[in-house]
């Protein structure tokens, strides 16, 4: 079975950013739940899949250290 199989049936099929079924004609992408720059590790407990925007959009999130977010309706 590959990585991404064994994720989605772990995720039971959904993009664990915004909740939504992976249909087959979307692409998926591996995220580290906690990033690999900040100390994450590339095991299966710290992998999920996404959406690409998905994934755009929670690396913007990874990316800011400092809390940045907190005043935008993410
Ligand atoms: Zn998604």
């Amino acid at each position: 079975m590959t990585r991404v199989a064994k994720l989605l049936k772990a995720q039971k099929g959904k993009s664990t950013h915004c909740g939504l079924y992976f249909t087959p004609t979307d692409s998926v992408e591996i995220d580290q739940i906690k990033p690999i720059s900040l100390g994450g590790k590339d095991t299966y407990d710290n992998l999920q899949l996404l959406h690409p925007h998905c994934h755009d959009t929670k690396t913007a999130q990874d990316g800011c250290i400092h809390k940045c977010h907190d005043d935008k309706p993410f």
